[in-house]
């Protein structure tokens, strides 16, 4: 029998906001354990909640770029469970009205065939603490409880692995096009739960969830949700029941093993959170949060194409990421005749320096001013572009200004004519067979000559200029 894959994802995110959702507290990674804590964040008695106003901006600002419909009022819930991590034994979260409901993220597949997947809900929520295994027993570090969670859930329309992985990557590029995470997967800030379910092709109903935690990469989910299909295949085609449970997917041995039966909405007594007042939107508000979205990464392409007049390939690429594509764009700086140029250097080199998910082309020591510098080196006459070349690697390692380099190391293009004459008459003398030919008619010859001349000079010679004295004196 075949069978049809039934794929939902829950993206959990750490808005980038400086505070907690409900505090003051330092909402940065990492730090002493146990240092940004205070009486609210640790469930102290006595304490109330004030809500963030910009993780609230940040939740719209998704919900909105998600084409989600947003109620003009929604409250909070309160979700009841003991974990050692929760100090206040239960998470404000919302179950009732959430910020965000019917939206949905449109995908475009390897293929160009454009599939859309409808987002059920988009809530806001308080982080939990962390727990650390060390030496046989557990250390709490709530440093992460109560900062900013967002939860995008979506349904259940993803029906293959290549459609995930896209939906990955798309999630991952709105929420960092928006501003709302740093999307660090490594440091848990993106997160994703694969719900996964098969049922044989045609049949309408749907087949028991299975549920993945744990899962650290988007290729690791991939890895999961590969390994998982093909678990519940075996189980269904032996005739044996799947359960509805969490799994937590085990990275280092490459399996998916159960951790829980799957808690229903009910074994967490939500009620509605008697210590915030509900929320309303104030239209005039929202309207200005909907006109502040970027740009979206498919619009921009587009108008990189038609700005800049750069292949479509090349748009795609440095589109893909928000903050490549502004990088890009403040290189280039508006002199749209070096945009070509700045692109081959971006796509061929400096991306290049971004092999992991999780790096980010402003942590690099290379800034655009430095590409906007070295284009205007080349397109001055100063350097040739094959020391550009050379100068761009030294500024990737260094992060020295180009202009600097050039100095230091005396590049400066030969351009000035009585110094190549020597190199051309030289060439000319050296090469009487290929000076025949070229006289006899074959202009091909010349960009030989013209190498020679290159060589002789250490490259340093200004080609343009080589170019001519040869045809002259030839
Ligand atoms: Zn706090």
């Amino acid at each position: 029998m075949s069978y049809e894959i039934v794929i939902g994802l829950e993206t959990h995110t750490e808005l980038h906001t400086r505070s907690k959702v409900f505090c003051r507290c330092d909402a940065g990674f990492g730090g002493e354990p146990n240092s940004h804590v205070c009486p609210v964040c640790l469930g102290l008695p006595g304490t109330l909640p004030v809500l963030n106003r910009r993780s609230l901006e940040l939740a719209l600002l998704t919900a909105l770029a998600l084409e989600c419909e947003i109620p003009a009022r929604f409250q909070f819930d309160r979700k009841n469970y003991y974990y050692p991590d929760l100090p206040k034994n239960y998470q404000i979260s919302q179950e009732y009205q959430p910020l965000g409901r019917n939206g949905r993220l449109l995908l475009v597949m390897p293929d160009g065939r454009e599939k859309s997947v409808r987002i059920h809900n988009v809530h806001l929520e308080e982080d939990a603490g962390k727990l650390l295994h060390e030496g046989g027993g557990a250390l709490v570090d709530l440093n992460r409880a109560g900062t900013s969670l967002l939860e995008i859930v979506s349904y259940p329309d993803i029906a293959s692995l290549a459609e995930l992985d896209v939906y990955m990557a798309t999630m991952r590029q709105l929420l960092r096009y928006v501003g709302a995470s740093d999307c660090k997967m490594q440091e848990g800030s993106l997160r994703f739960e694969v719900n996964i379910s098969l049922r044989p092709a045609g049949a309408t109903q749907l087949g028991t969830k299975v549920e993945l935690k744990n899962i650290g990469s988007m290729k690791a989910a991939m890895r999961a949700a590969g390994y998982e299909i093909e678990r519940q295949r075996e189980a269904l085609e032996a005739g044996r029941e799947i359960v509805q449970e969490t799994r937590l997917w085990d990275e280092e041995r490459g399996v998916t093993a159960p951790m829980r039966s799957k808690e229903g909405a009910k074994d967490y007594r939500y009620f509605p959170e008697p210590d915030l007042v509900p929320v309303e939107v104030d239209a005039a508000w929202l309207e200005a949060l909907r006109r502040s979205l970027p740009e979206p990464a498919t619009a921009r392409r587009r108008r990189f194409v038609a700005q800049y007049g750069l292949p479509d390939y090349d748009a795609g690429v440095l589109t893909a990421d928000r903050q490549v594509a502004d990088w890009f764009e403040a290189a280039v700086a508006g002199r749209t005749d070096q945009a070509k140029t700045i692109s081959n250097w971006v796509m061929t080199h400096i991306l290049k320096e971004l092999p992991g998910e999780d790096d980010r082309i402003e942590d690099l020591k290379v800034k655009p001013e430095h590409l906007a510098q070295l284009a205007e080196l080349v397109s001055s006459g100063a350097i040739s572009g094959n020391q550009a070349k050379e100068v761009l690697l030294l500024v990737i390692e260094s992060g020295q200004p180009p202009a600097e380099i050039v100095e230091a190391r005396g590049m400066k293009q030969l351009s000035d004519a009585s110094l190549l004459e020597k190199f051309v008459e030289d060439v000319i003398a050296a090469n009487p067979k290929q000076v025949e030919q070229y006289r006899a008619g074959k202009e091909a010859v010349l960009g030989y000559l013209v190498g020679q001349v290159m060589k002789a000079s250490k490259g340093q010679a200004n080609p343009k200029l080589v170019n001519e004295l040869l045809r002259s004196r030839l």
